[in-house]
């Protein structure tokens, strides 16, 4: 109940413009600020000097340039160019090929037909450079039009892209059939967003049960399951199914977001895991911090800390 009320809390903060003005001011100024836990920076640049850290010690990544809900299609068209940039900055770095991205970011909001061409032209990009693009899963407005999308260019032959299923929400066991059937990767996580009743498990320990019940199909019929979560009972969940089914650790990866318990994202590439690393970048990153506070309100006083640490 609390996690839910607190989600609604953060989803609220997140559109004051305001506070956003005044985090985006001193978030990420200083190297020490307090969203850089959570945000490896604002610049490419910067996001690959994390990603090589990250590499370094045996992790894979994937980048995500921060953004979501644009309101119109120059926007749109935006931000498709800065990840045809992205790509290409990527490939001279040398350094994993992997993304993942929003489609409310390339236009998908303003016109349907707009974000598929776009979706198209990063695919295209990306494809003979080996690249695999993960579509994140957005709010459960977005589920069924995403999942369309996903399965559309599937048919024409795209096939070095993922999608992400939320086990908060009540469809997500009959998603998960159709994009098994399809032969498609899929990333479980529980969900970022609050979402109402009439669609979604409203008390944390049915989202927790329905994540358990997906994992077991995911590891066991899925394709390459990215299983995302930071839950310890989870991960224990699924390397004993694993274990159970022989399912090979070079079957599936955890995923974990950056900065958020990175002891056990060690202990897990200690153990021979793939563990790969969601990377955000970007100037837009208010609302991805605001929902990281979201899930654990013990994050605020991490960010009050930092605040108070730099205004001595
Ligand atoms: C790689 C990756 C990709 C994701 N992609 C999507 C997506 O496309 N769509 C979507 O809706 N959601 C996405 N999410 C977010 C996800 O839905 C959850 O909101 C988030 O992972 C928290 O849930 P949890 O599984 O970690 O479990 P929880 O039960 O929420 O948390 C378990 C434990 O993890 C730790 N923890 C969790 N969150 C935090 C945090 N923010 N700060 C510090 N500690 C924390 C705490 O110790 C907590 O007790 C993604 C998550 C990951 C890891």
């Amino acid at each position: 109940m609390l996690g839910r009320a607190s989600k609604a809390f953060f989803h609220l903060v997140s559109q004051s413009a305001f506070l956003k003005q005044l985090a985006s001011r001193y978030g990420m100024a200083r190297p020490t600020s307090f969203a850089r836990r959570f945000i490896a920076g604002e610049t490419v640049g910067e996001a690959i000097d994390a990603v090589r850290a990250l590499e370094a010690r045996g992790f894979t990544q994937t980048l995500d340039h921060l953004g979501e809900s644009v309101a119109s299609l120059d926007e749109a068209d935006a931000a498709t160019r800065d990840y045809l940039g992205i790509i290409d900055a990527i490939v001279e770095a040398g350094i994993g090929r992997n993304i993942s991205l929003k489609l409310t970011q390339l236009g998908l909001g303003v016109d349907k037909a707009s974000a598929i061409d776009n979706l198209r032209k990063v695919l295209e990009r990306a494809e003979p450079a080996g690249f695999f693009i993960r579509i994140d899963m957005e709010s459960s407005s977005h589920t069924e039009v995403t999942l369309d999308i996903f399965e559309t260019l599937w048919e024409q032959g795209y096939r070095h892209m993922g999608v992400v299923l939320q086990s908060a929400l009540w469809r997500s066991a009959q998603d998960l059939k159709r994009m098994n059937a399809l032969g498609a990767r899929v990333r479980l996580v529980k969900g970022a967003y609050n979402e109402p009743k009439s669609v979604a498990y409203q008390r944390k320990k049915d989202v927790d049960t329905a994540y358990a019940s997906l994992l077991q199909i995911l590891l066991t019929e899925g394709h390459y399951p990215a299983i995302a979560t930071h839950d310890p009972e989870m991960i224990e969940l699924a390397r004993r199914i694993a274990g159970d089914h022989a399912v090979l650790p070079d079957r599936f990866e955890f995923q974990m977001l950056y900065g958020v318990r990175r002891d056990l994202q060690r202990t897990l590439l200690g153990g021979g895991y793939r563990v790969r690393i969601y990377v955000p970048f970007g100037r837009e990153w208010f609302p991805y911090f605001m929902r990281r506070l979201g899930e654990r309100p013990a994050n605020l006083a991490f960010v009050l800390r930092s605040i108070a640490g730099e205004s001595r």
